[in-house]
């Protein structure tokens, strides 16, 4: 069975990675072959949106599916070969927009922020006159890792984002306090069977994630996040991972936003979990049974972003798991990471920070 996969970025390349040793083939669609998928897998080099390049994935491979999800659902729909799509479609327009995700978390009763469609100057005025500031104006598409935003702290902020992000259509939220970040990485599979990863606990610097600490075993949070994620994963019978981040305030989940796909914040599940998220997609997509996603002691997983760290140093450690996506160094790029894994949250906390102390500085003086 061969997976076509949009988008051979680090995600992508993870996946096919996850998938070889399963008997699966991985065909590629990216920009060329010097792409963190294109190094490990065979690539048909093109725009993500070239529909003839799409309708030949979609011709020679069975299943296709995503490692970005930007790009637009009209090049994907309709295509002239057999393969069939999963996660659905119908998930994937959601997530690229903001307003619509969060009219399904309404919907579905999972608590989020409040929130107003913002189309001109005066609609921003009349939002943040009923929501209230501080609060962040956010593009509703092809906002990711914290860009095309701007958080609102005075009535004098109003011009100067209206300036910045006014060409496109917004959303404007209140700015939650909150006590953390946490996320849910969940996967249904081809039968509708469910399997829910821990929770995951993520510290965020600049809109980026930098240091992710799983599981983070709260009970109350770990049944909220789950209920929220079956509730998705049945709307849109979803087949695949999906990954739901919330910000936690008073012990209740805030919903912010979905991602139809497999997510920074479960990378320590490649050698932290029984099965890792990786795995688990390529298998419910391919119609596989799901695997364990029971976690196997406490990991950490820190971002390498912008400059990748001298690494031997760091491999010079005892279990230390490192990941270079063989990109090119870029300020607020992710590179690469690490993951640790440890017998106990404790050790696995202090390790984590000495190693954040070393990797991200910045990250570790603002949590430490
Ligand atoms: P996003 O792209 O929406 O996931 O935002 C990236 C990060 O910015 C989040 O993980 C938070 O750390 C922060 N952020 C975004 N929206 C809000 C909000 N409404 N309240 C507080 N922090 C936010």
């Amino acid at each position: 069975m061969t997976i076509g996969i949009v988008g051979a970025g680090q995600l992508g390349r993870m996946m096919a990675l996850a998938g070889y040793p399963l008997g699966l083939d991985f065909l590629f669609l990216d920009k060329d072959a010097h792409t963190p998928g294109g190094q490990v897998g065979p690539l048909l080099a093109g725009a993500l949106t070239d529909r003839s390049l799409l309708g030949q994935l979609s011709q020679r491979c069975d299943v296709l599916t995503f490692d970005w999800e930007n790009i637009p659902v009209e090049a994907l729909e309709n295509l002239p070969g057999q393969a069939r799509i999963a996660p659905p479609l119908r998930a994937l327009g959601c997530a690229q927009d903001r307003l619509r995700e969060k009219r399904t978390f309404e919907l579905l009763g999972i608590p989020t922020t409040k929130y107003a469609a913002v189309d001109s100057r005066k609609s921003l005025e009349l939002a943040v006159n009923s929501i209230g500031l501080p609060g962040v104006l956010k593009t509703r598409r092809m906002g990711y890792d914290g860009k095309g935003q701007f958080v609102l702290r005075k009535p004098d902020d109003l011009d100067r984002a209206w300036d910045v992000l006014g060409k496109a259509a917004l959303l404007y939220e209140n700015l939650v306090p909150f006590d953390a970040e946490v996320s849910v990485i969940a996967v249904r599979g081809a039968d509708g069977k469910l399997a829910f990863y821990p929770l995951n606990l993520n510290v965020h610097r600049d809109g980026i994630l930098r240091l992710t600490r799983a599981p983070y075993g709260h009970a109350a949070l770990t049944r909220q996040a789950q209920r929220a994620a079956r509730k998705v994963l049945e709307h849109f019978q979803y087949v695949g991972v999906l990954t739901i981040e919330f910000f936690v305030k008073r012990g209740r989940l805030i919903a912010n936003e979905m991602a139809p796909r497999v997510h920074n914040s479960g990378h320590w599940t490649i050698e932290g979990a029984d099965t890792s998220q990786f795995e688990n997609h390529v298998r419910a997509i391919a119609g596989m049974p799901l695997g364990s996603t029971k976690a196997r002691g406490h990991s950490a997983m820190i971002n390498l972003v912008g400059e990748m760290p001298t690494r031997d140093p760091l491999l010079a450690e005892a279990a230390l798991h490192w990941h270079d996506y063989g990109k090119t160094a870029r300020p607020g790029r992710k590179l690469g990471h690490v993951t640790i894994c440890e017998t106990s949250a404790k050790t696995r906390d202090l390790r984590a920070l000495r190693l954040l102390s070393r990797i991200d500085r910045a990250t570790w003086l603002a949590i430490r």
